[in-house]
């Protein structure tokens, strides 16, 4: 018997998957009845991640068929407010910027992360093919956005476009922060060993004074992202480093500062080349945008 699992969470954890996998079925109406009880019976509110879900009705990801035309958050998205995640709030980082390149002085400058100092921010990686992965993470952010917006979330980014430069790896956190967010992601590709593959799910660990408070939610976090993403992108966990997709460190300002729930997930290893392939492929991106919104949505019904 594992002394380590509560019972409770693990049967809402188990609960609100069950919901999720029925969420095809349920339409917009089925939101939490007005007036609605904090903690009242979770199946009064179930998530609805994926726009597709309304457009292209539940049999659409078997066949595979309409993705193209797909964005269905442009016109008949659900205000801010309604839908299953409408009192939620989520800060999406789409990790490094288009103009960082060009900025050296800038992203070179040491920023605190709180156990001491880093660059503001980095280039980051670049596919074996040459897709930056600035442009891969910005690209896989706004499709997890229009997800998670079509569901009544509030998604606020970390940055505007993918032209510029910054924000440094503190304002990142301090946006989330700011924002009083449910849960945070930073959305990053590894630029890993060539021979090595997959995805993993960087988690804060503990960095007394800082993160206590976010260790644990981070944690379930993760354990909801990895689980739908190994599912929904065809990615395996990484070969090359961390364990079973998991890895928690204390050298990140991102997760350091943060005050709230806030995980990093490296979408797979751009120096790879079968993972580079999935990595630029936009229909595959419009898949793993799908898991990782309902990570998150999971996640933000367990609550
Ligand atoms: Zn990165």
């Amino acid at each position: 018997m594992p002394v380590s699992a509560p019972p409770g969470r693990r049967s809402r954890a188990a609960r609100a998957l069950a919901l999720l996998s029925f969420a095809a079925l349920w339409t917009t109406a089925c939101s939490a009845p007005a007036g609605g009880t904090p903690g009242a019976d979770p199946t009064a509110a179930p998530p609805l991640p994926g726009p597709e879900d309304g457009a292209n009705g539940p049999g659409a990801e078997n066949g595979g068929a309409p993705e193209e035309g797909g964005a269905p958050a442009e016109d008949g998205s659900t205000p801010p407010g309604d839908g299953p995640l409408g009192d939620r709030v989520v800060v999406i980082d789409p990790g490094h910027n288009g103009g960082n390149a060009s900025a050296p002085s800038e992203i070179n400058t040491q920023v605190s992360v709180g156990n001491g100092e880093k660059a503001c921010d980095t280039v980051g990686a670049q596919s074996v093919n040459g897709y930056p992965e600035h442009e891969f993470n910005w690209e896989l952010s706004l499709l997890v956005q229009e997800r998670l917006e079509a569901d009544g979330a509030t998604v606020i980014l970390t940055r505007e476009d993918n032209g510029s430069v910054g924000p440094c790896i503190d304002e990142r956190a301090e946006i989330g922060n700011e924002n009083e967010a449910d849960a945070a992601l930073s959305i990053h590709a590894d630029g890993g060993p060539e021979s090595g593959r997959g995805f993993h799910v960087i988690t804060p660990g503990e960095v007394p004074g800082l993160t206590e408070e976010i260790v644990e939610p981070s944690a379930l976090l993760a354990e909801d992202i990895r689980r739908e993403y190994l599912e929904g992108s065809d990615v395996p966990y990484a070969d090359y480093l961390a364990e079973e997709g998991l890895d928690e460190r204390t050298d990140l300002g991102g997760l350091n500062l943060s005050t709230v729930p806030k995980v990093f997930l490296e979408a797979g290893n751009m120096r790879n080349a079968e993972d580079a392939e999935l990595l630029e492929d936009p229909e595959w991106r419009e898949h793993a945008a799908d898991a990782i919104a309902r990570g998150l949505a999971t996640y933000l019904m367990r609550e």
